[in-house]
């Protein structure tokens, strides 16, 4: 078989000004954490999102997700409440503070947190005199959650919300964009998000005092003083100026990057619209603004005769195009299968049916046409 180059899943794709913003700091010898381009791109956030927004800048989405955590007062042996369908990396800094994940399935519409298995869970918790400290919801693939459901649901028990936003830069509920939903929003800016810093993330919060606080943390708990003085542990989880610079030039063409993963998608329901086997994952009405950070597919199991997820990410495979099993549900892995779990199960059927599809803002039309007789050949 001919040789093709790769088409990634989803690859990082450069503005071209990277190298000038990158030689304006090394110019400016600011090779360190903090500094004026750093307070650029988390202005360049701010001004994106709405009103009363604050943000700072992180080394990771991850270090963002344990900033909010820490900032939500999550302590040893405290429960959170989170996503189970999502990536670990949601979860996995409830472990690094000591805190229990308790895990929510997901709903059929959006594939993010069901606010029914939500309140089943929490009315139990609280009957084992545990009231959760935190609700983790997560944006998955760039699909804004039930905002409206979970919030209330959250606003009933008085408990506060973290939005892992981290697939969702972009997207938008009613308009607003996604993480300002919650008291704690986080986005991811790694190698394969939509737009990228290399490594980083952003922690959104509601108040100067939060920003500043959530600054304090991320640059090891120093007291203003001669010797620096500390009274709490503090984390090395600031942005790096040259991981800022490349951001900032990813900022000028954000909204060219949402057109992109967008049309994709559209491309993709265009090319599954008459194969009855596959349904494409779409909002599932217009106050949903996904930016289909990846265009995800169920693969109906009798109506496909046999094909299954991994056969169809084998067949691809032989052209070189990369596919990815959906999320495998965190409550079914190892490392946290021993946590409580609340929900129907819809989760586990969509890692057994369901592929992301080759998603990249950067997917060029020879791609697209490559994707499209490998379809074909594979449905004919
Ligand atoms: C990528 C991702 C993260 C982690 O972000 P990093 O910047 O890689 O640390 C967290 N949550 C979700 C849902 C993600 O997809």
């Amino acid at each position: 078989m001919k040789q093709y180059d790769r088409v990634f899943l989803s690859e990082p794709h450069l503005s071209g000004k990277e190298q000038k913003y990158i030689n304006e700091t090394l110019q400016r010898n600011a090779i360190t954490s903090g500094g004026p381009g750093v307070l650029s791109f988390e202005n360049g956030i701010e001004s994106f999102l709405c009103e009363g927004n604050f943000v700072c800048a992180t080394s990771s989405g991850t270090a963002a997700i344990h900033l909010a955590l820490l900032l939500a007062g999550v302590q040893e042996g405290d429960e959170v409440i989170c996503q189970s369908f999502t990536f670990s990396a949601t979860i996995n800094p409830i472990r690094y503070l000591g805190g229990i994940p308790i895990f929510i399935d997901s709903e059929p519409q959006t594939w993010n947190m069901c606010p029914i298995a939500l309140e089943e869970a929490i009315i139990a918790r609280l009957e084992l005199g545990k009231k959760p400290k935190a609700i983790l919801v997560v944006d998955v693939y760039g699909m804004p959650y039930q905002v409206d459901s979970i919030n209330a649901i959250a606003k009933q028990y008085d408990i506060p919300v973290i939005e892992d936003s981290a697939e969702a830069f972009g997207s938008r509920f009613r308009g607003q964009p996604c993480g300002t939903f919650g008291n704690f929003g986080v986005f991811s800016f790694n190698g394969n998000k939509i737009i990228t810093t290399s490594s980083g993330g952003a922690l959104v919060v509601k108040d100067l005092e939060s920003k500043k606080r959530a600054v304090y943390l991320a640059t090891q708990a120093k007291i203003p003083a001669p010797h620096y003085q500390h009274e709490e542990i503090g984390y090395n989880y600031a942005m790096s100026t040259i991981a800022a610079a490349i951001g900032n030039s990813q900022l000028e063409v954000l909204n060219e990057r949402i057109e992109a993963r967008r049309a994709n998608h559209f491309f993709y329901e265009n090319l599954f619209e008459n194969i009855d086997a596959v349904t494409v994952f779409s909002a599932p009405s217009e106050l949903f603004y996904s930016t289909y950070w990846l265009t995800t597919i169920l693969i109906d199991p009798i109506k496909a005769k046999g094909l299954t997820p991994n056969k169809m990410r084998l067949f691809l495979e032989d052209y070189n195009i990369e596919t990815r099993p959906l999320w495998k549900p965190m409550h079914c892995q190892p490392v946290f299968e021993q946590y409580p779990y609340y929900g129907s199960r819809l989760s586990e059927t969509l890692f057994q049916t369901g592929l992301c599809l080759p998603s990249s803002s950067s997917l060029s039309q020879e791609d697209k046409k490559r994707i499209s007789e490998a379809i074909y050949v594979l449905f004919q």
